[in-house]
This record gives C-alpha cells, structure tokens and sequence, in this order.
C-alpha cells in the first residue's frame, strides 16, 4: 500500500520530469483503489490511462478526488514489494511511475468538460467492463509492431524521463524502466546514451515536440538491433 507521503513524492516526480502533466488532471492511484475491478493476472507492477475514454468505474472508485477527465497511473504496490522489497521500495515505485508516466505522454487531447457523463449508464458500465476483460486476455502485441506499447516512442520517452529525474536529483535506478518482460531493450542506460544531445538539449522540451521530430540515428540503430535480437532469438525457440 502507497501512503500519502509517497503518492505526494511521485506527483512532484510526475510534474517535474514532465511538467505539461500539470494541464489536466492526474490521477496516481494506489492498486488497492481498483480492488476487484481488473483479474490482477498480468505480471505488471503498474498500468497507465491516457484518460481518453472515461471509465466509470474507475471514476467511482477514484471517488471525491475525481476532477474530470484525465490520465490514471496505476501503482501495483503488493507486486512492487516483491521485486524492490525493504529499503528498494521507495525508488522501485518511482522508477515503476517513470515507465508508466511514459505511457501517458505526449498527453492526448481529452474533453474539456465531462459532458461523457451522459453516457454513464448500467448497459455502458457492463460494456466497458466487458472490453478491459477482453483487453487483459490478449497477448503482448509482437514487438516492432503499431500495436506495440513499448515501441521505440515508449523508450525516447522513457529515457528522457529517467535522465531528468536524475540531473534533477531523485536517484531512481534505471533498472527495469522498460518493464521486465522487455528483455530485448533491456539496458536502458545504452539508450539514453544514444539520445544524450537530444536529452540536453531538449530538456525543458514538452514531449509533443520531441517525438514530433526524427530521433537520433544512434538510437534507430540500437532500437533495429534490438528487434533483430528479439526476432533472431524468437527463430531460434521456435525452430527448436
Ligand atoms: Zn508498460
């Protein structure tokens, strides 16, 4: 469970590292909040909403503190404890927010008002709920793909989050940033080597003009070298 000191700490993360956070609501939750909502079955210590369709049952649960449309970061503290337990657990669930808050950004456009609660009926609720169970039972989409979430955008934007917060002083280590399933783009510190100029020079940048232009050719090159890994390996197991 996430206490209020350390929710407070990765809200301050949150608009540091990406201070355009601040122009809609945002919303980092403890998993507890959920509870019962989602089957819990993936292996993931955290998941993120960019806040275009509002879900009304999240919205119920998020409560008196809802003010309208807006992203949800989701902090699965009881699984965080397992991989960065004692002393680890602070950074562990600031590096977690790192990928997750890179899965919000650049933020997507959201409705000014919540007129969308018109559409806040039982029939709506049961559809939703109805589509996330069909959304945590599919498979990870083949990396390289457009339906990959953890794409080469995912990492530039990873990676500039994890060096501001470091040159900004939070010391979260960059372990795992990419998720632990990524294997394949495991060594983050190699990617933000390759987009260094970019992150320097683009420091104070919003992330709507950084992806908006072609990245360095260094990080092209590691991100192809990546998926040859991944598709060369995924050859190897399927013809053994
Ligand atoms: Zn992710």
């Amino acid at each position: 469970m996430l206490d209020a000191a350390l929710l407070s700490d990765a809200k301050t993360l949150a608009y540091e590292v990406a201070p355009e956070l601040r122009d809609q609501p945002l919303y980092i939750v403890d998993a507890s909040v959920f509870d019962g909502l989602l089957s819990g079955q993936c292996d993931c210590l955290g998941w993120a909403a960019d806040g275009v369709v509002t879900h009304y049952d999240f919205r119920s649960c998020i409560g008196d503190e809802w003010r309208g449309p807006g992203p949800i970061i989701c902090l699965r503290s009881d699984e965080i404890i397992e991989e960065w337990p004692g002393e680890h657990f602070r950074v562990g669930v600031l590096n977690v927010l790192l990928h997750e808050i890179s899965h919000v950004l650049p933020p997507a456009s959201l409705p000014k008002n919540d007129c969308a609660d018109l559409l806040d009926t039982p029939k709506i609720r049961e559809w939703q709920r109805n589509k996330r169970v069909e959304a945590e039972s599919l498979p990870s989409p083949e990396p390289g793909t457009p339906a990959d979430w953890h794409g080469p955008q995912f990492v530039r934007v990873a990676s500039h989050l994890w060096a501001r917060s470091t040159l900004a002083g939070w010391n979260i280590p960059s372990f795992n940033l990419f998720g632990g399933a990524c294997w394949y783009i495991s060594q983050a510190p190699h990617f933000v080597a390759a987009l260094l100029a970019e992150i320097v020079t683009m420091r104070t940048a919003c992330f709507g003009e950084i992806v908006s232009r072609p990245p360095p050719e260094a990080f092209t090159e590691l991100w192809g070298g990546c998926l040859n890994l991944y598709f060369n390996r995924k050859g190897n197991a399927d013809h053994d």
